[in-house]
C-alpha cells in the first residue's frame, strides 16, 4: 500500500481551521500554534494559516467553497506540499478537498499520528501505533487512490482497475488489522502480569499534557535518564522505574502526554499505557504553568482521565515551569479587564490554591525549585496510602 498522506520532513505547509459561531478566535489562534507546534514536531515547517467563521464546518469540503479556492490558490502560490486541517476530516471531506488542490491533505489526528509513527522505537509502541494508523487509513483508501492518480497523470476518475486495486490494499490491510490486535492482545496480557507481578508496591503515575516537564520531572524524583526535549510527545512508551525515598519503595511511571483531540484510534490501542494511569494508587497531575492556557490543558487531561476511568484518583497537582511564567504588569492608564498575564505569580499561586480541592505544589523542574518540598509531599502521601493498604505492616523494608 501506498500511503501518499505522509508527512515526511522538509515539507512546508498552510494551517487551516474554523472559527465556529460563539468561539473565541483566540482560542482558534491557540489550537493553531499547538498544529504549527506538531508539524515542527514532524518536521514539516507552517508557512501560513488560513481561518473561516462558520457556524459548523461544511460536510462536504470542512469550509466554504470560496476558501477552499482561497486555499488552493494560496497553496499553488507559496508552494506547500501539505495542506494540514486542525479538525478530524471525514474521509469524504479528505477525497473532496484532494480534488482541488494537489498537494498531501491530512488532518490533526494524522499529524499526530505520523509523529508517533516516527517516534515509536519500542515493538509494543509500534504495534499500537501502525494499528492505529491502519484504522485510520482503512476507510480513506479511496481518496488517497484519486490523489495519486492525479499524480501519474490520469484523469482522476476511479476506473476498474483503480477499484480492484483499493479491494487489494483494504484485505491486505485488514488483514494487517487483525494480526496486530492478536499481538497486541498477547503483549497486554504479558504487561498486565509483569504490572501484576510488581506486588505490592505504591503506584505513581505521571500525568499531563505533553510537553508539560512530565519526564524532567521522573528524571528529578527517580534521577533516571529519561528522554526530555521540547517536542510534543518525546515519548511513546510508559517507563516505570522503581524509586526509593527516604527508605520508601514506590512505582513511578512515565506516562505519554495527552493532547487535544487525541485521536480515538490511539486512545484504543494504547491501552497498557492507559492501564498504568488507571492501576495508579496516585497520579502526579502535571501542568506548564507558564502556558498561556494551562487552564485548558487541564480540562483536557482531566477529561481524557475521566474517558479511560481514572477520573476519582487521589491527585497531587503539580505546577511546574514556574521560572518561565511571564507576567506582564498591567499599565494604570488601560482601562480593560486583566488578562491572566497581568496576574504576579504569587497572587497567581495563591488563587490556584484556595480553588483547589487537591494538594498543590509550584515547582521548576529545571531550576530544581520547589523540589525537595515535593520529595517531602510526595513521600507522606505514599506512605499514607501504604499503610492503609497494610496496616500491620511497618512500610520499612
Ligand atoms: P513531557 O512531554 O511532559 O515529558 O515534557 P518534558 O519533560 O519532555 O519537557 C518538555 C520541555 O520542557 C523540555 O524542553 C524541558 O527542558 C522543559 N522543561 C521541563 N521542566 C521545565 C521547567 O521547570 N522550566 C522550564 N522553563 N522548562 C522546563
Ligand atoms: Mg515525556
Amino acid at each position: 500500500m501506498t500511503d501518499n498522506n505522509d508527512t515526511s520532513t522538509g515539507r512546508r505547509a498552510l494551517l487551516v481551521a474554523v472559527i465556529r459561531d460563539g468561539q473565541d478566535p483566540r482560542q482558534v489562534t491557540e489550537f493553531l500554534d499547538e498544529l504549527e507546534f506538531l508539524a515542527a514536531t514532524a518536521g514539516i515547517s507552517s508557512i501560513g494559516r488560513i481561518t473561516q467563521r462558520m457556524d459548523q464546518p461544511n460536510p462536504r469540503i470542512y469550509v466554504g467553497p470560496g476558501k477552499l479556492e482561497e486555499i488552493a490558490a494560496m497553496a499553488k502560490q507559496k508552494e506547500v506540499d501539505v495542506v494540514i486541517f486542525d479538525d478530524e476530516l471525514s474521509p469524504s471531506q479528505t477525497r473532496n478537498i484532494s480534488r482541488e488542490m494537489p498537494v498531501a491533505i491530512i488532518d490533526r489526528t494524522k499529524l499526530i499520528l505520523d509523529i508517533f509513527l516516527q517516534r515509536a522505537t519500542t515493538a509494543y509502541a509500534k504495534t499500537q501505533v501502525d494499528l492505529a494508523n491502519l484504522q485510520y487509513m482503512l476507510p480513506r483508501l479511496a481518496g488517497m487512490w484519486t490523489h495519486l492518480e492525479r499524480q501519474r497523470g490520469g484523469t482522476g476518475t476511479r476506473g476498474g482497475a483503480g477499484e480492484r486495486e483499493i479491494e487489494t490494499d483494504r484485505r491486505t490491510i485488514r488483514r494487517r488489522i487483525t494480526l496486530l490486535k492478536e499481538e497486541l492482545t498477547r503483549i497486554d496480557r504479558q504487561m498486565a502480569t509483569q504490572r501484576g507481578n510488581r506486588g505490592s508496591m505504591v503506584r505513581v503515575s505521571l500525568v499531563g499534557y505533553t510537553n508539560v516537564g512530565k519526564s524532567t520531572l521522573m528524571n528529578l524524583i527517580s534521577k533516571s535518564d529519561v528522554f526530555a526535549e521540547n517536542k510534543l510527545f518525546a515519548t511513546l512508551d510508559t517507563t516505570v522505574r522503581k524509586v526509593v525515598l527516604d527508605n520508601l519503595p514506590f512505582l513511578l511511571a512515565d506516562t505519554v502526554g495527552f493532547i487535544r483531540k487525541l485521536p480515538h484510534q490511539l486512545v484504543e490501542s494504547f491501552k497498557s499505557t492507559l492501564d498504568e494511569v488507571r492501576e495508579a494508587d496516585l497520579l502526579l497531575h502535571v501542568v506548564d504553568i507558564s502556558h498561556p492556557n494551562f487552564e485548558d490543558q487541564i480540562e483536557v487531561v482531566n477529561q481524557t482521565l475521566a474517558e479511560i476511568g481514572a477520573g476519582d484518583k487521589p491527585v497531587y497537582l503539580v505546577f511546574n515551569k514556574i521560572d518561565s511564567y511571564a507576567h506582564i504588569p498591567k499599565d494604570p492608564d488601560d482601562l480593560s479587564a486583566p488578562t491572566r498575564e497581568n496576574i504576579p505569580l504569587g497572587d497567581l499561586q495563591k488563587t490556584i490554591a484556595a480553588n483547589t480541592r487537591t494538594p498543590v505544589i509550584f515547582i521548576s523542574a529545571t531550576e530544581r525549585t520547589g523540589i525537595e518540598r515535593l520529595r517531602a509531599e510526595l513521600y507522606a502521601m505514599v506512605r499514607e496510602i501504604h499503610e492503609g493498604r497494610y496496616p500491620f505492616n511497618n512500610f520499612l523494608y
